[in-house]
């Protein structure tokens, strides 16, 4: 199955569809990223603060797939915001994850009430410089911070990482993304399980349709939007099912269906606010 590719504002590319790994066990990772790399996934996104990059390393080390095969994201840890301490804690991620680069790095909060993440922002620029990170960006930044580092430094993040599922759509930031040629990745694509999305009709009247999973139909709806997206799931076979959903489409009444879930609903924290 050949899972298509996003291009980057900086000439580098990542495939649309990946794993996630938050809230994996750390003694379980290796297990877990071997299971996903097996099911054919490429795409790898973990944080520091996940406390699992070291199982992830395991995992790629022992799955001897080409480095260059592989998509792997790490994240810069709230506490770790500076200037000295980025490029600290981008040695430390290296470090555990047995590799001399990422491929993409990310602020994973702006975490206002620290003033730091334009600086961060900075560091991350060297970082890149040094090849550490072959593409920067930022996770939970809404426009006006976007907006705020764009003007600060001579570097767009080539992504922006955000909580977007059917309730919450974040249509405006996708908007704003597609005008400065920021890739919109989106976390907690499956609502993270914390409102009942499968059982929707406007999600289980298209599986019905397709023969699809619910999941598969608003992983779909991911997709179709043109977002990158990395659904996570310890069940092996729930990780095979989120990868093969390359064989239906949803209609454009299917798709406008499931936009209509939009009403702003936010499972995780307001960036604004997040410290
Ligand atoms: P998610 O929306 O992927 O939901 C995960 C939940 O869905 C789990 O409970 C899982 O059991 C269930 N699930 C997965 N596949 C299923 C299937 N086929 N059928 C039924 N249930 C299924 O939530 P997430 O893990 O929070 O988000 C995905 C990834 O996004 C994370 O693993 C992480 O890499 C990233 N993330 C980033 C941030 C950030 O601040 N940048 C925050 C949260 C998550």
């Amino acid at each position: 199955m050949t899972v298509p590719t996003i291009s980057l504002n900086d000439g580098h590319s990542i495939p649309q569809l990946g794993f996630g790994v938050f809230l994996v066990d750390p003694p379980e990772t290796e297990r877990i990223v071997t299971d996903a790399l097996e099911a054919g996934y490429r795409h790898i996104d973990t944080a520091a603060i996940y406390k699992n990059e070291e199982g992830v390393g395991r995992a790629i080390a022992k799955s001897g797939i080409p480095r260059d095969e592989l998509f792997i994201t790490t994240k810069l840890w709230n506490e770790d915001q500076g200037t000295r301490s980025a490029h600290d804690a981008i040695d430390r991620s290296l470090e555990k994850l047995g590799l001399d680069h990422v491929d993409l790095y990310l602020i994973h909060w702006p975490s206002p009430t620290r003033g730091k993440y334009v600086e961060s922002w900075l560091a991350l620029e060297e970082i890149k410089a040094t090849g550490k990170a072959s593409s920067i960006g930022v996770s939970n930044f809404h426009e006006h911070h976007l907006k705020e580092i764009i003007e600060a430094s001579s570097t767009v993040p080539a992504v922006d990482q955000i909580e977007l599922h059917p309730k919450l759509a974040q249509q405006g930031l996708r908007t704003f993304g597609k005008s400065r040629g920021i890739a919109i990745e989106s976390w907690g694509p499956l609502g993270q399980a914390k409102y009942p999305l499968f059982e929707t009709p406007e999600v289980s009247s298209a599986a019905e349709a397709h023969g699809a999973s619910p999941a598969q139909v608003v992983i779909r709806w991911h997709l179709q939007n043109g977002v990158i997206v990395f659904p996570k799931t310890n069940n092996a076979d729930r990780m095979k099912q989120n990868f093969d959903v390359f064989g239906f489409e949803l209609t454009a009444e299917e798709m406008a269906a499931i936009d209509s879930l939009d009403d702003g609903t936010r499972v995780g924290s307001d960036p604004d606010t997040a410290t």
